[in-house]
């Protein structure tokens, strides 16, 4: 048993995933990450702290949350249903402990190592049958890098193995400590825009400490194997010729072999309504045929190409 009593904001524990890296998984999304990407499925894994988030389809329209609210942040609107002014809202929860429809909830739950693990752990026998495990996603792991850390050694005691989801945008000995415990086996790691002009625009960050990192684990013989190049495809923001040639001869270049390819898809769009009040900006993903182009030409460079979540 772990001795750590400190806590986490866990998103959520999804089990039975596929994928997330090798085998059946399940995956910890941890809350906050540095970047903000247009696109991005969890946008309310964005913030590091804790936030309240509606399901408006579950509301009954009792009305207990405008009661209970000590700051006047909830109102009824005869066509929205229930608004929260999120200036006024200071996240104290009473609205979602009182909404028993479960239309208000807090995005996260804190959680301990041991309560993770003992919900990771019901699964193990799956694990060990697919060469799966658990894998560490987020937001972003490496904004808590101390606790994965302290997981991946517990769960690696309990004969667990462990597979990183990370982009890459972190302290450079951080993740290479990660990388290099013996029971991750795995490494999930972001490649949104190879050229920074596009990533500045649609992450909010420059790409190089993506880089530099990403060419720190590929020179070291103990970590290259354990990659697996992650990009999100979207059309007219990183599927021109330019930018997956030169993703590609990069690949080629630090001697990456995995490849997963993740076509666009909107999830986040009504999630980030509910969890801010902001609406995210849609997108959509490469034509069918432009897509296969794609999963072609990094084959033809030898590389080994999945593409997850085809529509
Ligand atoms: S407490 Fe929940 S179900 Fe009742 S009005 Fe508020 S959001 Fe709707
Ligand atoms: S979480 Fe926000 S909206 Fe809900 S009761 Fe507290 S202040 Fe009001």
């Amino acid at each position: 048993m772990s001795n750590t009593t400190e806590s986490i904001l866990v998103g959520s524990l999804q089990k039975f995933s596929i994928e997330d890296g090798p085998g059946i998984r399940t995956t910890i999304f941890f809350k906050g990450c540095p970047l903000n990407c247009k696109w991005c499925h969890n946008p309310e894994l964005i913030d590091p702290r804790q936030q309240l988030i509606q399901s408006p389809n579950n509301c009954i329209g009792c009305g207990y949350c405008i009661k209970v609210c000590p700051n006047d942040a909830v109102t009824m609107d005869p066509e929205e249903g229930i608004v929260i002014d999120r200036a006024k809202c200071d996240v104290c929860l009473k609205c979602a402990d009182e909404c028993y429809a479960e239309a208000l909830r807090p995005v996260a739950k804190p959680m301990t190592i041991d309560e993770i693990l003992s919900i990771v752990e019901q699964d193990k026998g799956f694990y060990e049958n697919t060469d799966g495990g658990i894998t560490v996603s987020g937001g972003e792991i490496l904004m808590h890098a101390k606790f994965v850390s302290k997981l991946i050694d517990e769960a690696r005691k309990r004969g667990m193995n462990v597979c990183l989801d990370t982009c890459g945008f972190g302290d450079s000995q951080a993740l290479m400590e990660l990388a290099l415990k013996e029971n991750v086996t795995d490494i999930l790691y972001d490649m949104k825009a190879i050229d920074d002009k596009v990533h500045k625009e649609y992450t909010g960050v420059s790409n190089k400490l993506i880089i530099d990192n990403l060419k720190m684990l590929a020179a070291d013989a103990r970590t290259l194997d354990k990659l697996i190049m992650r990009m999100p495809l979207i059309k007219r923001v990183n599927d021109s010729d330019d930018i997956i040639k030169r993703t590609g001869e990069f690949y080629k270049e630090i001697g990456v072999k995995r490849v997963n390819l993740l076509p666009y898809h909107s999830l986040g769009v009504s999630k980030k309504r509910n969890v801010d009040g902001f609406e995210q900006e849609k997108f959509e993903q490469p034509t069918e045929e432009r897509l296969t182009e794609i999963e072609n030409y990094f084959k033809e460079l030898d590389l080994k190409v999945e593409v997850l979540g085809r529509a």
